[in-house]
């Protein structure tokens, strides 16, 4: 049974088989055949979750996201398995969901959106020698797919619970290019700059100065910045050089607020 929608086509093969997909079964057409009893992950929901991450998958090729390797990087991360049980049936819709300490989930939308707009400057072969920050690391989803996209990358997040909860949830996918700091990034992480690709997940005043230090000459950086009215805007920069960096205002968004410290 050959189910990959037409966007799936033009993928290279996956990394990694998605869990508990099938491999071919070689049964003849007309005879019903148990379903193999596959080992379920913890926390998993096995052959359902495979299909709704296709529908999502397929959702955001629809929705407009074209860039190949991240539509496979979110067709790779087990959404369902970065929020709580009790959630994990909502886990490829695309909102936004709590995952404690006030904080929330980004929308898978948001996440493809985001990582697009900071990679389309990176042909495919540089990508492996690439360097990515997230600043924000919530439940470790957004990470897990910058992961996936990205040669290395650093998130760190300021809520110690969340932080511990990021290491929890990303321990099985064992993603070793992946390294989680906890701190306040405002100062970025200077141990890994620069990079070619800055994240922030959470909206502040301004984008912080540190930031825009710890981006490479060509790199590029998406954060919302609060505006009047407590609205917020997706600003996209770019650093033309080492002096000078260009900045473009998106469309409205709603994140959760970029504070100062650990807690
Ligand atoms: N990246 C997440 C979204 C997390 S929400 C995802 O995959 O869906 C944004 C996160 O930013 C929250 O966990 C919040 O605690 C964190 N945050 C806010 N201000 C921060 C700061 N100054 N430094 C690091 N993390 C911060």
């Amino acid at each position: 049974m050959n189910r990959r929608p037409g966007w799936m086509a033009s993928l290279p093969p996956s990394k990694t088989p998605a869990p508990g997909r099938s491999q071919g079964s070689g049964a003849s057409p007309g005879r019903i055949v148990p379903a193999p009893v596959l080992p379920e992950k913890p926390g998993g929901l096995g052959l359902a979750s495979d299909r709704a991450r296709e529908s999502m998958v397929d959702a955001l090729a629809r929705g407009g996201v074209r860039d190949l390797p991240v539509l496979d990087a979110m067709l790779q991360v087990p959404r369902h398995q970065f929020v709580e049980a009790g959630l994990a049936s909502r886990a490829y819709e695309d909102v936004a969901l709590p995952i404690g300490h006030g904080q929330t989930i980004s929308k898978p939308s948001t996440v493809a959106r985001m990582i697009e707009l900071v990679v389309d400057h990176l042909p495919a072969s540089r990508r492996a020698q690439s360097r990515a920050l997230e600043v924000g690391t919530g439940c470790g989803y957004q990470a897990a797919v910058l992961a996936r996209v990205f040669g290395q990358v650093v998130s760190i997040e300021r809520v110690s619970g969340l932080h511990e909860l990021a290491r929890a949830n990303l321990r099985p996918l064992r993603l070793t290019n992946l390294r989680l700091a906890f701190g306040d990034g405002h100062q970025g992480v200077a141990q890994g700059a620069p990079y070619d690709a800055i994240i922030v997940a959470a909206a502040g005043d301004s984008i912080p100065e540190a930031l825009l230090g710890q981006m490479t000459i060509g790199g590029k950086l998406v954060a919302p910045v609060l505006v009047a009215g407590g609205r917020q805007a997706l600003h996209r920069v770019e650093r033309v050089s080492a002096e000078r960096w260009h900045s473009t205002v998106l469309d409205a968004v709603r994140f959760v607020p970029l504070r100062s410290g650990t807690s």
